[in-house]
């Protein structure tokens, strides 16, 4: 028997214990080979999780009980359950298994593997989902798992460099304000230097942190 490709487990691991997957399966032509939830329906669901898969693809069945399948060589992975959430899954489920993740800006660490608790009901969801299938709430801002930095769900560096941006900009006005007060005031050039360099300099480094 070949070996389980990587891509297919780092998507199994992840995405088998996201809000709305009832049942998942890891298939190996057809057959069982490991499983979350119920055990007869996971039986079914690797029975047809080969054949809905063209190829080395990514597939989705509608209904009352979604299926999301991937599929590499003689191993499949199955998810089963609620339509909206596997249906809002299929971007991150091709991703893994194409090796093409969504990256975070700061540090590169690969997000579509990431689950975290939506930030208004506590679902587990992708971090890269963008819109809990649960409670339907937009993803504005999350941690980056590995460096700790602020990231949209597309992994772009998100608020605290705009905040910072802002700065910069209020820095420089600042700045100018100044130089112009103690230009009237006729203060002594060190002053002057001073007090027009340093908002400059609090808003450059507010937006290179
Ligand atoms: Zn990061
Ligand atoms: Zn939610």
């Amino acid at each position: 028997m070949s070996e389980l490709p990587s891509e297919l487990r780092v998507a199994y691991d992840s995405l088998s214990r996201c809000y709305g997957v009832e049942v998942a399966v890891i298939a190996h032509e057809g057959l069982l080979y490991e499983y979350r939830g119920d055990a007869s329906r996971a039986e079914g669901l690797a029975a047809i999780a080969p054949s809905l898969a063209e190829g080395d693809g990514v597939a989705y069945r509608g209904g009352e009980k979604a299926v999301a399948v991937a599929k590499r060589g003689e191993f499949s992975i199955g998810l089963e359950g609620d339509p909206r959430a596997l249906s809002s899954y299929l971007p991150q489920l091709a991703r893994i298994v194409r090796g093409e993740e969504i990256r975070c800006a700061w540090c590169s660490a690969e997000l579509d593997r990431e689950v975290i608790s939506c930030p208004s009901c506590g679902a587990p969801i992708p971090l890269t989902v963008g819109r809990c299938p649960k409670c339907g709430a937009h993803i504005e801002e999350v941690e980056c798992p590995r460096c700790r930095k602020p990231i949209t769900h597309l992994g772009t560096r998100a608020r605290r460099s705009h905040g910072s941006l802002a700065s910069l900009v209020i820095g420089i006005v600042l700045s100018g304000a100044c130089t112009t007060i103690a230009a009237w005031l006729s203060a002594p050039l060190p002053l002057l230097a001073a007090s027009a360099i340093s908002p400059f300099i609090a808003g450059l480094v507010g937006y290179l942190r």
